[in-house]
């Protein structure tokens, strides 16, 4: 579905918001479509969803094999797992990724073993079928690059800290900025943000850094995957800014303070309800949706405390 047209005033300019429906929700997943002379998609999901993705563009009298780019924000299944079956259907697709996580687009296995780990047998019907992408098609970045669309150029940050693999997009023409999930999760309509820190490579201080890159860019919109766009940059960036560093400094205390793994993710999942507690129980549900559960997250900022050996 559709949710804002390229026309409206609300929305960038000639940028589409496509709604994957991940696991039958609505806002959970988002894609977005550049058009112009050359489309691209901006990480176009997971591969369970690739069917969602079809239906939107034939609204737009597209289908896949117009899509002339496939432009990745990070690595990550929710992001970039439909990469591989676009490219088995359209194989003249370029693929424009961070080079750290480049190799894990050829050869997925360690990225399906390790979302294994975290999601069991639950793998599949959660993310799809991720199969690997033609080395031949890939692009890989380092940040600092210009991609050339047609008349629009993208430019290219290195934007570590949810991965280190992660880019931010900033596209000139409608001054949006594709963040993934560097700046967490967010539903429409609401004024409030959480963090999404899952494992291996969560890093708050570079984390920062990629925040204040953001703010620099000052740009008119900020793309978020989990979900839509936002032009409310300062608050938005603010907002998420003081719960990121809250909840490191939970499980930073956590760590230290002797407490069983329990009851220190037992800590993290009261902070985390007790900031939602003003939202629905719909609402709360899709928030614990886009970002992972908050033991996930947990996990990821214990890890990064125990990497720093900052936890004795
Ligand atoms: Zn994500």
């Amino acid at each position: 579905m559709i949710l804002n047209m390229h026309t409206s005033s609300a929305f960038p300019y000639g940028v589409l918001i496509l709604d994957t429906h991940h696991m039958g929700r609505t806002h959970v997943v988002a894609s977005y479509v550049l058009l112009g002379d050359e489309p691209a998609i901006v990480d176009p999901g997971p591969a369970g969803t690739l069917p969602s993705i079809e239906a939107a563009l034939a609204q737009h009298d597209m289908c896949l094999s117009d899509i002339r780019h496939v432009v990745l924000t990070h690595i990550h299944l929710d992001h970039a797992g439909a990469t591989g079956l676009i490219l088995e259907r359209n194989p003249s697709a370029q693929v424009h990724v961070h080079e750290k996580g480049a190799q894990h687009l050829i050869d997925p296995s360690r990225l399906i073993n390790s979302a294994a780990q975290l999601w069991g047998d639950q793998l599949e019907t959660l993310w799809g079928r991720t199969v690997p992408v033609p080395p031949a098609a890939i692009k890989a970045l380092t940040g600092g690059e210009h991609l050339h669309l047609g008349k629009r150029c993208l430019r290219a940050y290195d934007a570590p800290g949810h991965a280190k693999h992660h880019l931010v997009w900033y596209d000139e023409e409608s001054g949006a900025a594709f963040v993934g999930d560097n700046v967490g999760v967010r539903l429409p309509q609401l004024g409030f943000t959480r963090p999404a820190t899952p494992p291996p490579d969560v890093d708050i201080e570079a984390w920062q850094s990629t925040l204040d890159l953001i703010l620099a860019l000052a740009p008119r919109w900020l793309m978020l995957t989990h979900f839509g766009g936002y032009n409310d940059i300062e608050f938005h960036v603010a907002d998420f800014r003081e719960r990121l560093l809250r909840w490191a400094d939970i499980v930073r205390n956590g760590l230290a303070s002797g407490a069983s793994e329990e009851e220190q993710g037992a800590a993290l999942e009261a902070q985390a309800q007790a900031e939602c507690a003003s939202l629905s129980e719909d609402e709360q549900a899709a928030l614990t949706q886009q970002s992972g559960a908050i033991a996930l997250s947990w996990r990821g900022l214990a890890r990064y405390w125990q990497k720093k050996g900052a936890t004795r």
